[in-house]
């Protein structure tokens, strides 16, 4: 079985995710989506937040499997026997930033590759900061993120 690891924070999950995530299940048979738990890193939802957003929200339960990891990604991936970490692209802007990150992986642990995919063009300029940033104010994200997702940043900004 060909299996990819989708490794994100997901803080929360976006319309863009989920478009990575239907266009990886059409070329691998499971996806396991993981969400890291960087403790340095400051998070509008928790980890457990997170978790449950990712689980309430999926399509495909069967194929698609939600974890948590800590620590470095290449580790988790090798500890789970699985060589492909998949990373998505939106504008240019996100080139940099994950060209440095595939890079590191590499000089880390070669025998894993980093797979990019480009997202539908309706999720060019959806990332979940910006999504975070604009409910804050009380803006309108529904066209952005699953309805579930809107749900949860509603309570959370009223
Ligand atoms: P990280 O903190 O690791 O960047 P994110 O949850 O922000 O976590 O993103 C996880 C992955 O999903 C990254 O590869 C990012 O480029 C990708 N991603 C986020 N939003 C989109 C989107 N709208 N379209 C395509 N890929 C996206």
């Amino acid at each position: 079985m060909n299996y990819a690891i989708y490794p994100g924070s997901f803080d929360p999950i976006t319309n863009g995710h989920l478009d990575i995530i239907d266009r990886a299940l059409s070329i691998f048979d499971k996806v396991i989506i993981a969400v890291s738990d960087n403790q340095q890193k400051k998070h509008l939802f928790s980890l457990e937040e997170r978790l449950h957003l990712i689980r309430q929200v999926l399509t495909d339960k069967k194929r698609i499997e939600v974890e948590s990891f800590s620590g470095l990604l290449v580790n988790y991936a090798q500890a789970k026997k699985i060589k492909v970490v998949l990373r998505g692209l939106r504008a240019v802007s996100d080139f940099e930033y994950e060209f440095q990150l595939a890079n590191m992986n590499r000089n880390l642990a070669d025998d894993i590759q980093t797979v990019f995919m480009m997202t539908g063009q309706e999720n060019f300029y959806v990332s979940s900061s910006l999504v975070r940033e604009v409910a804050s104010f009380k803006g309108n994200v529904s066209q952005h993120v699953p309805q579930a997702v809107n749900e949860r940043l509603k309570e959370k900004f009223q």
